[in-house]
């Protein structure tokens, strides 16, 4: 294996350090060419004079002077905003981009990435859930393979090597249940945001994390399942499984289930989609049965958490809707973690706002752009 030249877009976050730390381990495989972070200087020039890449962005301008002071004299190129990111992911050294941004920031550069041939290790769901129909096509337009790197999606896209000719009858998507499986709708009104952003057994960025809680992370899951293996909404079903070791499965159509097992480490699926085909030779823990002697499996409570109702819904929609809920979601996540509205008033304003959104059966990029941003308005409204 000749080494994979890596952009990794939000290198200084939680699916970021990690991707750097397999870089670390794996280092005769991988080199880095690419870093981005939102606003995370320290880390960002800390990150960019170990790994030493040919260019960094910092995507807040206000921090491009601090960053270029501390690197221009390790001859790395730094820029600053939106664009640039667009601008590095098509550089020729860059082999594999890791997208590993959080939200709706990541489609324009995935798509930049895309139009200049580079294969997608893809961590941000966002991308998929406003426009998998337009990813997937230019994708496949430009022979540019898009390899998951969420557990679920690498689950499922492990146990597909060697059967990408049998169709599939269905896959479950496996999920924790978060720290509030089991209460009902009057212990979910006054739950605080520090209770939800502890999740039992994965440590992620924030945004992530509120979204597991509610389970709205298992209804954009969904709709990234569809549009990654092609799946129509009623072959996708969630399972709660509250061990978080089998990953997902897939059933064939003649019934037999392929599952993937491990201990919940970002990690490994990180790797898979890094060095795919390829398996990796690593020091990660080792799964262990006797410290997990029962793996056990509950329907998902729709009615309680009723995000992944509204994903669903909206999946079945399609068009911009997905799109919209999307949206509407990020200004929920954030309204919550800034204390402006409680834990179950973020189901209200997503739903109020799917019911209000102009709807779009067959978006263009600049369709998703004004529901992006009308989804936005409605949704900072309602709240
Ligand atoms: P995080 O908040 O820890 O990190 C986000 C990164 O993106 C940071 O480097 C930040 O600087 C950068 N960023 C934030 N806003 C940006 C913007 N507007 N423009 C450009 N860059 C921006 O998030 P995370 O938990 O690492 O998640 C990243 C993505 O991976 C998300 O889409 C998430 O759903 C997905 N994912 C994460 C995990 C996990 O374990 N953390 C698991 C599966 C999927
Ligand atoms: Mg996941």
């Amino acid at each position: 294996m000749t080494k994979k030249r890596l952009a990794i877009l939000g290198s200084t976050g939680s699916i970021g350090t990690q991707a750097l730390s397999v870089v670390v381990e794996q280092n005769e495989h991988f080199e880095v060419e690419v870093l981005t972070a939102h606003s995370n200087a320290d880390l960002l020039i800390e990150q960019a004079l170990l790994h030493q890449p040919n260019a960094v962005v910092i995507g807040d301008e206000r921090h491009y002077e601090k960053v270029f002071e501390a690197l221009d004299a390790h001859f790395i190129k730094v820029y600053a905003g939106d664009e640039a990111l667009s601008q590095v992911v098509q550089m020729d050294s860059v082999d594999v981009v890791l997208t590993a941004l959080v939200g709706y920031a990541g489609l324009i550069p995935t798509l930049a990435a895309i139009d200049a041939g580079k294969n997608i290790a893809l961590a941000n769901k966002e991308t998929l859930v406003v426009a998998g129909e337009l990813v997937t096509q230019r994708a496949k337009a430009k022979g540019v393979n898009i390899y998951p790197v969420d557990s679920e999606h690498s689950a499922i896209f492990q146990c597909l090597a060697g059967e990408f000719h049998n169709p599939i009858e269905k896959i479950v998507l496996t999920a924790s249940g978060g720290p509030f499986r089991g209460m009902n709708r009057t212990a979910l009104a006054n739950v605080t945001k520090a209770q939800a952003l502890k999740h039992p057994n994965w440590d992620m960025g924030a945004k992530i994390t509120i979204d597991s809680a509610s389970m709205m992370n298992k209804g954009l899951e969904v709709i990234e399942a569809k549009w990654l293996f092609g799946l129509k909404p009623e072959q996708i079903e969630v399972i709660v499984h509250p061990q978080s070791i089998v990953h997902s499965l897939v059933q064939f159509e003649d019934g037999s289930m392929k599952a993937q097992l491990g201990l919940p480490d970002m990690k490994l699926p990180i790797q898979y989609a890094l060095a795919y085909p390829d398996r990796l030779q690593n020091t990660f823990e080792r799964f262990n049965f006797m410290d997990y002697p029962n793996l056990t499996f509950e329907q998902p409570d729709l009615q309680t958490f009723r995000n992944l109702q509204l994903a669903y819904d909206a999946l079945n929609k399609g068009g911009n809707i997905p799109c919209v809920l999307n949206a509407a979601n990020e200004i929920v996540v954030e309204a919550f973690l800034n204390d402006k509205i409680g834990f179950l008033q973020m189901s209200d304003v997503l739903a109020d706002t799917l019911q209000k959104c102009t709807f779009v059966k067959q978006p263009s990029l600049e369709d998703y752009i004004a529901s992006d941003a009308e989804a936005r308005r409605l949704a900072t409204d309602k709240i």
